[in-house]
């Protein structure tokens, strides 16, 4: 088992990682909770629910909510039936809730603990490759019609307890939605672990060993940028590489349609096509885009109105008065933000979206 301290200027945390740890989830937690209220999906329920429950004292009180799988679960109804269930369980400051699940669980059940009574206690329990990245940084939050994750908070966890073996249930485009974090988290580091995962011809199909290694290094990058920069007012933004046209591509296509890590990486590819504009920089964009296709991302999208993607792009979170920000690579492990003007967006994504 490996574990990794994050640490803060306002809290402490740690990130086990290991094999089977869910059958021993009581032996990580901080301290004994009397009543515990575990959240999880329903998939991942079938799945895992069992295990967990079972790992507590029989004289604990241990309750279970699940909640549909899918995105669309980080509503207000389901946060509101979710506090309202706090409520009748009458969980109170000592209490804990365990998200079991992927980002949708944790960021969800994250936002009803930083919200009920003002805040109690969680641990992250993430079941997805690319939970490695959402259940690490203390960001919580659930949807609002107009948007993405527009109602949060900043709310670290406990701990993080994460059982690898778990994730050789994923279907395989959840691999490979989570993989694409793994190599933005290479992208935004150094160029051995980049090199590393690139490597690896096929990720469907990767020994628990290297898979434990690429997520103990991804978490280690998203770690070491959250301690400088928990709020993100500065190098935190870098996480982000890839997301701009990233997340405008999972808008235009219709979440469902393809996951946040395929359109990430596609969003990675063209990031690094305006850096090579702005920065008249060479960037090693034919190695990722064959690695892409060689692991089966969706490369191929028909009649993208790239007007209408370029304009979802200015009411990204991250941008300002409609100006667009982009998170750009110099050279692997080397970025910068800035801000690049509409038409040069439009004229790259045209020749890239032919
Ligand atoms: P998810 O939680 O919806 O999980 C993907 C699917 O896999 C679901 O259908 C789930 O039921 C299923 N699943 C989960 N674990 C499984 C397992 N072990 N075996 C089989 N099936 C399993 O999606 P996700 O990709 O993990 O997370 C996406 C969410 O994370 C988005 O809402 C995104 O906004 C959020 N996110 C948050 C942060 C953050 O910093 N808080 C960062 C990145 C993403
Ligand atoms: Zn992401």
């Amino acid at each position: 088992m490996n574990s990794i301290t994050i640490e803060t200027n306002t809290n402490q945390y740690d990130v086990h990682i290991g094999e089977k740890i869910r059958h021993k989830l009581p032996s990580f937690l901080p301290k004994e909770y009397q009543t515990i209220m575990i959240v999880t999906d329903s998939s991942v329920a079938d799945l895992y629910l069992e295990d967990v429950k079972t790992a507590f004292e029989e004289d604990q009180s241990v309750f279970t909510s699940i909640v549909p799988a899918g995105e669309a679960s980080k509503s207000k109804d389901v946060y509101f039936d979710l506090i309202t269930e706090c409520i009748q369980r009458q969980l109170d400051r000592h209490s804990l809730i365990i998200a079991l699940g992927g980002g949708v669980v944790g960021d969800l059940a994250g936002f009803v603990a930083a919200t009920y009574m003002r805040g109690i206690d969680y641990v992250q329990v993430p079941t997805t490759i690319l939970a490695h990245d959402s259940s690490v940084g203390g960001k919580v939050a659930i949807n609002h019609p107009e948007g993405k994750n527009l109602i949060g908070s900043f709310y670290p966890p406990e701990a993080v307890i994460y059982d690898v073996e778990t994730l050789y249930t994923l279907p395989e485009q959840e691999v490979r939605s989570g993989y694409a974090e793994v190599v933005k988290h290479g992208l935004i580091s150094d160029e051995a672990y980049y090199e590393s995962v690139l490597a690896q011809g096929g990720i469907h199909k990767l020994s628990n060993s290297i898979l434990t290694e690429h997520l103990l290094k991804g978490i280690q990058v998203k770690a070491d940028i959250v301690e400088k920069d928990e709020k993100e007012n500065g190098i935190r933004q870098y996480l982000n590489f890839g997301h701009t046209l990233g997340h405008a591509l999972e808008a235009e296509l219709g979440y469902g349609r393809i996951t946040h890590g395929e359109a990430v990486a596609i969003g990675m590819l063209f990031a690094m096509k305006v850096s090579e504009f702005v920065f008249g920089n060479t960037l090693p964009i034919n190695k990722l885009h064959d690695w892409l296709k060689k692991n089966h991302y969706p490369m191929e999208f028909q009649d993208i109105d790239t007007v209408r993607l370029v304009n979802r792009m200015k009411i990204d979170k991250k941008s300002r008065n409609q100006r667009i920000q982009m998170v750009l690579l110099k050279k692997i492990g080397q970025l910068e933000v800035r801000e690049v003007n509409d038409e040069l967006l439009l004229e790259i994504a045209n020749d890239f979206f032919r």
